[in-house]
């Protein structure tokens, strides 16, 4: 069976027990404090399992874009190095939100393994929960009872909390789980050692495919557990390890899901996969990192210097750095395998194959940019190992291994490698207290402790009423504190609320919430999964009283205008530069609007003023807005609604129209009733931020009137310096010009001064031992003059000695010459001279033996460095 077969078949599985298809939620996170990219099936579903949310079907089956390369689950390291573990994985699961529970979910499972997929019943091992005194937990006998009558119970094994009870994190959902395991070693191998002693201890052919998961706690933060009002069935099966199995491999890299990049690979570095251990882990990094580096990609996460996107660049250097040791790639090589990515994964995930020039792009300029540091990188190890060439010890030090992590973005193993080959070693353990230090300045930075949720009023659900008013009547649900070290927050949850909580790019809004008796500012809204989180100024003191919640109205007013020309100057782009453009970014507020999309060229003057008119003839059409919501997401893509890309949207939509053929959008955020509210829209800025990614900065209505009135009232008053010339434009070209010309004229007067001034000198030369030597105090221009008069007459005077104390616009300068002929015969040095006659203008200076210069701040004393110098040659001989 080939891949997209076992995964369909996985599907269609499901959907015969009743589940309904869920397509992957982005795989960078939104909208969750607590995790930064998708590492499980179920992090789209936390809200049902939280019970902030009703689910609308209660089974459901899904493929899972995962990416576990930070926080709880980290498997980088492992990746490439072994055969199962990947950056980026699908993961296949089947849901029950308060439906079935074990019975089916054992059942079910083992019917699709060994009856559908028909994988041999005599490799595959079930581990079940083998209790925790600590929680006061039992042996999960429910579990156990359920393999039994399926599974020879001596293929049923009892594991520890760790591999058998699953947390979503610190604190939330969490439940006992079975896992299913299966043993791939050849029959001799097996024939020694049995595979039950061998489930979960690391062993590369015995893995875990799939875990069953079974919701029935919540954990509180004081570490205790309640018991979940619903229980809930979570599965998750790697995809790349269930392929492995069928197909009968012994590597997921094996499968055809890798193939094809393993093959590409070794055509474009001439090396072959499966004879160098060292070359396969090389082979393995890349084909794997190249997914996990593009779908991040496609969802909107661009590599930069901090959080998700820091993330992304890591792996992608891990990449490149494998690639330039160990396939002898010294040019960017990542980016071209986009077009094979596209070819496999395009038709399931369709966001690959239509950016996936825009990826290539950004992945090449990654890729180039670490490669130059990385040959810098190497430079500063060559300095390195010179400099530590008569150490006895031959060690890099912790701090120069992490200078060469932090700096080049040198992996330690990168350092200790080439150290090695170099006869050197590094101290990792000074390395690791560096890196710790580091870590413990950001995290202290960070650092936040996270109250419990105090429920104060019985929860039904939220509602949100602000696409319709800006104030309601209202009860606080919930509230709790976050501890912080810059201080504590607020936050409140309302049962109604006319607060808009910053998504989409629009800003949260802010307001009151008055009770008879308090006043609460609300200063921020923001989501979390699927809750509206007020951040309030403080707690109130009377919780439970009635509220009224009012929204800042002129705030919002604004916001809404820099909205909704936010879309009108999406459709503008399109228009103007072409389907391509791309949204990859936007923040829109009350003050004015950032739209960020792909392009690849700044854009020129005329674009700029093309798309700024056609916004504005949109505005001046005065179009109504057209809004629909819930909308079956089908009907919305017939009707051509622009989606983002990396956005999270549910089976029902919102649509936002303003002319059905000019602005139909996929959005959440507020807008302006019709668009002639915006009055007036004007670009203020544009430029790049990323490759391939361009920024526009625009304003509108009283903003944009108001940098109107700024721009012309700057025109009006430069006007009036210029004392109101009819044309403007042409007097100030005139001034131009005039200034240049003076200039020249300048120029010309003072190389006749100093000509002048250069006669006026030699008259002054006196001849001494065979030496002409000349001492006088000389007004010039400038610093430049000086130095020009004084190798002239070097030049013309040879041999020379002679001191130039000069008035250059009433400061004082020294120049000393000497001929180099002298500096020899005569062990005179220009340097020295000059900062002994630099004394008497209170200055310094130097330069070389036969040329030296000083400045000083006293020009009175001009008189006593002739006086000096004439003293000093006074006696040469
Ligand atoms: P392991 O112990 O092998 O790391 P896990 O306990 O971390 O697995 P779960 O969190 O239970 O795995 O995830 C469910 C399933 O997802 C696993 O049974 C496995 O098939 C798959 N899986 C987990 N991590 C990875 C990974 N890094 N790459 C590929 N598949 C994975
Ligand atoms: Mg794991």
């Amino acid at each position: 069976m080939r891949a997209k077969e076992i995964r369909n078949t996985f599907i269609e599985f499901f959907k015969t027990k009743q589940h309904s298809f869920v397509p992957s939620s982005p795989i960078v996170v939104k909208n969750d404090p607590t995790l930064m990219f998708t590492n499980a099936g179920m992090n789209q579903f936390k809200d049902y399992f939280l019970g902030n949310e009703t689910p609308k079907v209660n089974r459901v089956a899904n493929s899972q874009k995962c990416l576990r390369v930070s926080g709880k689950h980290n498997d980088l390291e492992e990746v490439g190095v072994d055969t199962y573990h990947h950056t980026m994985f699908e993961m296949l699961g089947n849901w029950s939100f308060g439906d079935y529970f074990k019975k089916e979910a054992i059942e079910w499972a083992w019917e699709l393994l060994t009856q559908v997929y028909k994988l041999p019943k005599d490799r595959l091992y079930v581990s079940v929960f083998g209790g925790d005194p600590q929680d006061e937990l039992d042996k999960d006998m429910e579990a156990f009872d359920l393999w039994k009558s399926i599974v020879d119970e001596e293929r049923i094994i009892f594991g520890s909390k760790k591999d058998n009870f699953w947390e979503m994190g610190d604190t939330g959902p969490c439940g006992p789980c079975s896992e299913i395991h299966i043993d791939l070693r050849s029959e001799d191998e097996i024939a020694q050692v049995s595979g039950k002693s061998l489930v979960n201890e690391d062993h590369p052919q015995v893995i875990e495919i799939w875990n069953l998961v079974f919701m029935q706690f919540n954990r509180q933060s004081d570490g205790s557990l309640n018991p979940l009002p619903a229980t809930h069935v979570d599965t998750g099966m790697g995809f790349e390890r269930l392929v492995r199995a069928i197909q009968g491999k012994t590597s997921n890299y094996d499968t055809d899901v890798f193939m094809p990049f393993i093959a590409e690979l070794e055509k474009k570095s001439g090396k072959k996969y499966g004879q160098e251990e060292k070359l396969d882990i090389a082979f393995r990094v890349v084909v794997d990192h190249i997914r996990a580096i593009a779908f991040t990609i496609a969802d909107g996460q661009l590599p930069s210097n901090n959080k998700a996107g820091y993330v992304i660049r890591r792996i992608l250097r891990r990449a490149v750095r494998y690639g330039y040791t160990f396939l002898g790639f010294n040019k960017p090589f990542i980016n071209e395998l986009m077009p094979l990515l596209a070819e496999n994964f395009g038709e399931m995930f369709p966001e690959i194959a239509s950016q996936q020039d825009f990826i290539a792009k950004v992945i090449f300029e990654e890729e180039s940019s670490f490669l130059r540091t990385l040959e810098n990188g190497l430079k500063r190890l060559e300095q390195i190992r010179a400099e530590l060439k008569d150490n006895k010890e031959q060690v890099i030090d912790g701090k120069t291994a992490f200078e060469l992590y932090d700096t080049y973005g040198f992996p330690l193993d990168l350092t200790s490698l080439i150290a090695r080959e170099n006869d050197l070693s590094v101290d990792e353990k000074g390395f690791q207290t560096e890196m710790e230090k580091q870590k413990t300045r950001s995290r202290s930075a960070a650092e936040q402790e996270t109250g419990d949720w105090v429920l104060v009023n019985e929860d039904n659900g939220v509602e949100f009423v602000g696409y319709d008013s800006l104030e309601a009547d209202t009860k606080i649900l919930r509230y709790r504190e976050i501890k912080e070290k810059k201080g504590t927050k607020y936050q409140v949850v309302l049962e109604t609320t006319p607060f808009y909580a910053e998504s989409g790019g629009q800003v949260g809004d802010k307001g009151l919430l008055q009770s008879e008796e308090e006043k609460i500012k609300v200063v921020d809204t923001k989501r979390e999964n699927d809750l509206i989180v007020h951040f309030v100024d403080k707690l109130p003191a009377n919780p439970s009283v009635a509220f009224h919640a009012q929204v800042d109205a002129r705030k919002r007013s604004f916001t809404m205008n820099n909205h909704t020309a936010t879309h009108l100057l999406q459709s503008a782009l399109k228009t103007v530069l072409g389907e391509h453009v791309q949204q990859k970014g936007s923040l829109v507020n009350d003050q004015l609007l950032r739209f960020d999309f792909s392009h690849f060229s700044k854009m020129t003057e005329e674009e700029i003023q093309r798309v700024e008119s056609l916004v504005n003839e949109k505005i001046r059409e005065n179009i109504q807005l057209d809004e629909k919501r819930d909308v079956p997401i089908q009907e919305a893509e017939a009707m051509g609604a622009t989606a983002l890309f990396g956005e999270k949207y549910g089976d029902f939509v919102r649509v936002i129209t303003f002319g059905s053929d000019y602005s139909v959008e996929l959005c959440g955020g507020t807008h302006v009733p019709s668009t002639g509210k915006i009055g007036y829209f004007k670009i203020v800025s544009e430029s790049s931020i990323a490759s391939g990614v361009r920024r526009i900065e625009a304003i509108t209505a009283n903003a944009a009137e108001d940098y109107i009135n700024q721009q012309l009232a700057l025109v009006k008053e430069v006007q009036e310096i210029l004392r109101n010339p009819k044309d403007l434009k042409k007097a100030v070209e005139m001034l131009i010009s005039e200034k240049n010309e003076l200039k020249k004229e300048i120029e010309a007067l003072h190389v006749g001064q100093a000509a002048g001034i250069k006669e006026e000198l030699k008259k002054q030369v006196q001849q001494q031992a065979g030496v002409n030597v000349l001492v006088s105090q000389v007004n010039l221009p400038s610093a430049d003059a000086l130095k020009k008069l004084a190798f002239e007459l070097k030049n013309e005077l040879a041999p020379i000695v002679a001191v130039l104390a000069a008035d250059i616009q009433g400061k004082p300068q020294v120049a000393v010459i000497i001929d180099e002929e002298l500096v020899k015969d005569k062990g005179l040095n220009a340097g020295q001279i000059v900062r002994d006659l630099a004394k008497e203008i209170q200055g310094g200076g130097g330069g070389q033996p036969f040329f030296a210069t000083a400045g000083g701040k006293k020009i009175e004393g001009l008189p006593a460095v002739v006086e000096k110098a004439k003293s000093l040659f006074a006696n040469l001989k």
